[in-house]
């Protein structure tokens, strides 16, 4: 019989793979707010970016990477939840007044990750909703700080929350020391988890307006306080990957970066025509690297088409997670991994608010509706409605990635199966939306043949 001393012994020189599963990876997925898909130095842009670049040079960066929406609560939620904002119950913005958030039958990844022993944490913009019910630790989450919707809304408040208490840190946010204080509070989790798989979600608050960094950042972006803002946004990436280096976890952890939207009033789209609270590619397509030195080769770049809404599948199959309800997003590890370059699909629909308007199919993309004026811009005396275009635009990606140049007359049998995609995929959604579809093509294309010349 072994006493314990013989024991300890004997079980020290079992292999390793009999004393315990394979330690679980870590997760951290850091979202920008309204960066724009040319803003990084990895895209081709000017703002100064060193450690988002590393993070590229030792990774994968994808080039045609979509959210699921142009604005900031319902591209949350298809991240959090892998399936359309429109499925999931957040079609639009959320703000301060709203008594709502992300309905309880959607299952986040945090929740998902839950059950596997994962710790978790939410730093930053939440945006789901900002009532206790609804808050990052109403799903799943072990613990929130930041501010729980946009910097712009009032009283941009900052709170400290876990499952049993929230409080206030601050009625009205210091947006100049918000992301020290974001990352400091990451830091700190990532440390206190080092020995346990973690979850990290880090939706920051930056670059979206109004921008202030802290001291040491400002005024020191030749691209003015955007140019600022985005610095800092890089340098606390910086203290991330420093930080799972000084514990010895890089191989260990699965760092992901994207932005929710395109950019707003300041930051590039790139060549990318459009910007946030557009369907035009500048509002949807982000910025996405993709980390975890081991398993995702270093220095690749990825043109298939993915989405915000494959990060929870891919999670699912990667930490061995049950997903509870059926979701829209593909796993894209094979993407990840280098073994595939492109992976079958199902057309993607771009939605704006309640409405359809685009449908992706490989290099083809085809718009069929457009609102009548910009997002948060003052309404036409008709009010802001969604109207079908005249006639649909087709755009091939491949050749013509700013989407200047309208070829569906040219090709109306690619026009005719695309929209034939539009209509089969919404009827797998919920009548609300359903109704909207229907309800903007029962509209007249009042003023907009103008600007659609071919439907004159
Ligand atoms: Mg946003």
């Amino acid at each position: 019989m072994l006493n314990r001393r013989s024991f300890l012994t004997a079980s020290a020189a079992l292999p390793t793979a009999l004393h315990a599963a394979p330690r679980k990876p870590n997760i951290i997925l850091i979202y920008a707010d309204d960066l724009g898909y040319g803003d990084l130095g990895c895209y081709g842009g000017n703002i100064a970016t060193p450690h988002l670049n590393r993070m590229a040079r030792e990774g994968m960066r994808f080039t045609n990477f979509l959210s699921a929406n142009p604005v900031c609560s319902p591209s949350r939620a298809a991240l959090l939840t892998g399936r359309y904002p429109t499925r999931a119950g957040v079609p639009r913005v959320l703000f301060p007044q709203d008594q709502t958030g992300l309905p309880n039958a959607e299952i986040t990844i945090a929740q998902m990750l839950k059950p596997l022993g994962y710790k978790t944490m939410c730093v930053g913009k939440w945006h789901l909703g900002h009532l206790p019910a609804f808050l990052p630790t109403a799903r799943g989450f072990d613990e929130y700080f930041g501010i729980p919707y946009s910097n712009d809304m009032n009283p941009p408040v900052v709170l400290h929350a876990t499952p049993d208490k929230v409080e206030t840190v601050e009625e009205r946010a210091t947006l100049e020391t918000l992301t020290p204080r974001y990352t400091e509070r990451a830091l700190r989790f990532i440390q206190a988890n080092k020995d346990a798989p973690f979850f990290l979600d880090m939706p920051h608050t930056d670059p979206h307006s109004p921008h202030a960094a802290a001291p040491r950042f400002k005024a020191k972006s030749p691209q003015g306080i955007y140019g600022d803002v985005v610095q800092e946004l890089d340098w606390s990436v910086g203290e991330i990957l420093a930080a799972l280096k000084q514990h010895g976890l890089e191989k260990d952890t699965l760092v992901l970066f994207s932005s929710d939207n395109g950019p707003w009033f300041l930051g590039s789209p790139g060549h990318l025509r459009g910007r946030k609270g557009t369907t035009y590619e500048g509002g949807v397509r982000e910025p996405f690297l993709a980390r975890m030195p081991g398993k995702i080769p270093a220095g690749k770049v990825c043109h298939a088409v993915a989405s915000t809404m494959d990060i929870l599948p891919t999670l699912a199959a990667l930490c061995g997670a049950t997903m509870a309800n059926p979701v829209d997003g593909i796993d894209i590890w094979p993407l990840l991994t280098g073994r595939q370059a492109d992976l079958d699909r199902q057309p993607l629909l771009y939605f704006d608010n309640l409405y359809v308007q685009c449908v992706r199919k490989g290099k083809y993309k085809l718009h069929i509706a457009r609102y009548n004026s910009a997002v948060y811009s003052p309404p036409p005396a008709s009010g802001r409605v969604n109207l079908p275009l005249p006639a649909p635009e087709l755009y091939d990606l491949s050749q013509d990635p700013d989407e200047s140049y309208d070829i569906a007359p040219e090709n109306p049998q690619i026009v005719k199966e695309l929209r034939a995609h539009i209509e089969r995929l919404i009827e797998g959604f919920p009548e609300p939306i359903r109704n909207a579809h229907a309800s903007t093509f029962a509209r007249q294309t009042t003023g907009s043949t103008a600007a659609h010349p071919r439907a004159r």
